[in-house]
């Protein structure tokens, strides 16, 4: 069988080797990672291994070992700096070049960074890898410090709660006019807003940050696009990702915003895919061209990555959910709401558990749960078939999700 190079060693490229072992895939598998760990889980940085709750080894997906015991040659702490696409070979930044039958790329993406003036600063930090974490920790070993977070998705959120539960004077900022605007409605954005002030932290919406001052070549403060500068002892970025596709790109292969796939993580070369986190690929929950950024399309991807090389190729069809930790509260969160028409919410809105579904003509597309993993549990099938349900009974919390599929 041809030899398999996986680029990026990460929740994707991980899935994808051990499903092609599981599958009896028997050819060469070489996983180039640039990080120097094992494949590990990256939900928890922002949750568990921020608040100190759980050590690195603990986020290793396999122990290092379950590798070498399925002949896995895991090349850690190497990138892949080239492809020539021609050829079916890799460069690594080593100078080393390895041929390939089937290139898959799985490499994630990198902080966007700031760009504004005051950028590279100490003191500024990203929320994407062990080392992130680990560097923000370091700086931050006195109490009380005084933490501007930029960005209110996800990242910036959870990064909000377990910071302020260590007593630090967290304030959020955010450039629309709520939080988690690109990925969920008003009524989900408010229940953050209110309880993220419930706990202390202020929360900027429409605020846009100018510029970062610093005294030493260390931040002090964050200019805001409204002329003020709030002071800052430490500033944490959560303002999305941008894929890593540049070799692929330089290669020739289209790369929009991460590498065109089509519904088998098949790119516009026969011999390469693409999965995870960088993959643009027609997704048919949201009708359109996307990339997901979750663990669920990664492993999805990488099945369906591990299906067209072991020769039975099957669709990307997997309904798309997610998680998010804050405080004592977890959302999850099935399918996407992009596209919705009608909102409604089951229970009482701010009041745990309830949650917020999203309609399109009629058919439930997604379901943001809070607090409430049986609604997340029995509306999976609904949205999977994007069923035609009454509003009102879904609105009723007396009446079982399961209970509504026709
Ligand atoms: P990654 O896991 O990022 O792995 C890609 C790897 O490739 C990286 O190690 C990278 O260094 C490496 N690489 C890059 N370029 C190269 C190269 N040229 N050569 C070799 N290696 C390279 N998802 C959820 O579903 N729920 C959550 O609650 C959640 N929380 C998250 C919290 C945080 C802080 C972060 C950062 C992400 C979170 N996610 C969450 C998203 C989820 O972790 C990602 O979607 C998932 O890790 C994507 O897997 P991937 O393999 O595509 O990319």
């Amino acid at each position: 069988q041809d030899p398999v190079i996986i680029a990026g060693a990460g929740q994707a490229g991980a899935q994808l080797a051990q499903s092609l072992r599981q599958g009896g895939f028997k050819g060469t598998i070489t996983v180039i990672g640039e990080e120097a760990f094992p494949p590990y889980e990256r939900p928890p940085l922002s949750k568990d291994y921020l608040a100190g709750k759980r050590d690195a080894a603990r986020l290793f997906l396999r122990k290092p070992e379950f590798w070498a015991e399925r002949q896995v040659d895991m090349r850690l702490g190497q990138r892949v700096s080239a492809v020539d696409a021609a050829a079916r070979s890799v460069t690594l930044q080593s100078g080393e070049t390895l041929p390939y039958g089937w290139l898959v790329w799985a490499t994630g993406g990198r902080p966007r960074q700031l760009s504004c003036e005051g950028a590279g600063l100490a003191g500024i930090h990203y929320v994407r890898s062990i080392a992130d974490i680990d560097r923000m920790k370091a700086d931050l070993t006195e109490p009380g410090r005084r933490i501007v977070i930029v960005g209110g998705g996800y990242i910036g959120l959870e990064a909000a709660a377990v910071l302020r539960s260590f007593g630090h004077g967290v304030t959020v900022l955010e450039m629309q006019d709520r939080l988690l605007a690109r990925v969920t409605s008003p009524t989900v954005s408010r229940f953050f807003r209110n309880l993220h002030e419930g706990h202390g932290v202020k929360v900027m919406l429409s605020t846009g940050v100018t510029g970062l001052t610093g005294v030493d070549g260390r931040v002090t403060g964050v200019a805001l696009s409204d002329g003020s500068t709030l002071p800052a002892d430490l500033v944490v970025v959560g303002v999305g990702i941008i894929p890593n596709v540049e070799p692929l790109a330089a290669a020739g292969l289209p790369c929009p915003n991460g590498v065109a796939v089509d519904e088998f993580c098949r790119s516009s070369d026969p011999h390469i895919l693409a999965i995870g986190d960088c993959a643009l690929h027609p997704n048919g929950f949201a009708d359109a061209h996307i990339r997901l950024e979750s663990v669920q399309n990664a492993i999805d991807q990488a099945k369906v990555a591990a299906d067209v090389i072991l020769g039975n190729p099957k669709p990307y069809t997997a309904m798309p959910w997610f998680w998010s930790d804050q405080y004592e509260v977890k959302m999850q969160t099935a399918g996407l709401s992009i596209g919705h028409d009608q909102v409604v919410v089951r229970g009482t809105e701010g009041k745990l558990p309830f949650s917020v579904a999203y309609l399109k003509q009629g058919k439930l597309i997604a379901l943001d749960c809070l607090g409430s993993p049986k609604d997340f549990m029995q509306c999976r099938a609904l949205v999977t078939a994007r069923a035609a349900v009454d509003p009102e009974k879904l609105a009723d919390t007396g009446i079982d999700l399961k209970s509504l599929m026709a």
